[in-house]
């Protein structure tokens, strides 16, 4: 049986989101614009959804954009807002994921200043260098709450401060922080934030930009104005009932599993260590579930491979960006040397795993690496 460690690249949609979405997936099929019983079934239910969706992240359901996920909400902030602004600077931070950093490069490549935040070698953004950024005059600001390889968590609330400060508009992608830490719009004092459903437990296919009202955007996508004027096109109503069902069920237990998590990954790092691994990002605020690391001179895809042959799937660098065989962005923005960086393994673990798959996991590493280690030097 495979061991799943992965849940920072995907989860396992919950039986209760699953229960949730099922009637949406048969029998109530309507179209939530429908003016008849159908569609105002289905219209109901998206309404339902937006409310377990703002609840957990503690603002008004008028305030959820339903979207197809991450990609899209991270899309629609960065060209959305930046369509009503004259180009100025965009300024993000350089550990964002690729659907944050690209269409700040578009952006770069329609006339605006792009200038990238410095991170310190603990993975944290440094603060000085935000301010350095924010004298020049900047439109945007986008800094995620917690960073998708390392799992180190951003003091986006001190960094929203300044960007208000010099009235920019201030946006944090929380996809890897929903469920695993509190996250809340207002006490973070962002203008905008994106969230995915298929992270905690939901469905793909479904995500939210929470915006705060005084933001001012124009859509990606054009047709019938559904979701405000902001994202037209049919509401999946399956997967935005599953996502708040799945924002539901998080703030139910995120307390207990958080707690859980952090047992896993604290007797991970020690075990690793002891290894001779050396962890990314230690010593940083980071979400409970997450750690990265790196065995000197062995190679992070070889690693994956092999552990995935002894049962246990992990992901080397950044899952989303799989094809890629360059060392993590993430890392070389953190100063870590290339070939260390090119042995970089994540293990994320979820609400499933258990003491003794870690224990079962160090077992397993410590063999590979044995093998992998006694190859290497017969190599040299
Ligand atoms: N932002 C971060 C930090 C992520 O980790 C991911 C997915 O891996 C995304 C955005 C993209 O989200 P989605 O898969 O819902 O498009």
């Amino acid at each position: 049986m495979h061991v799943y460690f992965d849940h920072n690249a995907t989860t396992a949609p919950d039986e209760r989101v699953l229960e949730a979405m099922l009637p949406f997936l048969k029998g109530e099929y309507g179209n939530a614009s429908s003016r008849h019983e159908f569609g105002t079934r289905a219209r109901k239910a998206v309404s339902r959804a937006r409310e377990q969706v703002a609840r957990l992240v503690n603002v008004q359901g008028s305030q959820v954009v339903f979207v197809s996920g991450g990609t899209e909400a991270n899309n629609l902030f960065i060209k959305g807002a930046a369509a009503y602004l004259k180009s100025t600077q965009v300024v993000v931070s350089g550990v964002e994921h690729p659907c944050v950093a690209k269409p700040a490069q578009d952006l770069a490549r329609q006339g605006w200043k792009l200038r990238k935040i410095a991170v310190r070698p603990n993975g944290l953004v440094d603060l000085a260098d935000v301010d350095a950024a924010l004298t020049d005059p900047t439109g945007l600001v986008s800094v995620m709450l917690a960073n998708n390889e390392t799992g180190v968590i951003q003091p986006v609330a001190e960094i929203a401060a300044k960007a208000r400060a010099k009235r920019a508009w201030m946006h944090t992608d929380a996809v890897q922080a929903l469920g695993k830490i509190p996250v809340d719009f207002e006490a973070l004092g962002v203008h905008a934030m994106t969230i995915s459903a298929h992270k905690i437990y939901g469905p793909k296919g479904a995500g939210a930009l929470v915006v705060d009202k005084r933001l001012e955007l124009k859509p990606i996508i054009h047709g019938g104005g559904h979701e405000m004027g902001l994202r037209s096109g049919t509401e999946n109503v399956p997967a935005i009932v599953g996502f708040g069902s799945a924002c539901e069920l998080a703030a139910e237990r995120m307390d207990k599993i958080s707690r859980k998590l952090q047992e896993l990954r604290e007797r991970t790092d020690q075990g690793v260590s002891a290894l001779g691994a050396v962890i990314f990002g230690q010593g940083a605020p980071r979400i409970p579930n997450t750690t990265y690391f790196a065995a000197p001179n062995i190679d992070g895809e070889t690693l994956v491979i092999e552990l995935d042959k002894a049962g246990f799937a992990v992901a080397s660098g950044a899952a989303c960006s799989s094809t890629s065989t360059e060392p993590s962005a993430t890392l070389l923005a953190m100063g870590v040397a290339p070939e260390l960086a090119r042995g970089a393994v994540r293990v994320s673990f979820g609400v499933h795993n258990t003491a003794a798959q870690v224990e079962d996991f160090l077992q397993a590493l410590s063999a590979v690496l044995k093998r992998l280690r006694r190859l290497t030097a017969i190599a040299v």
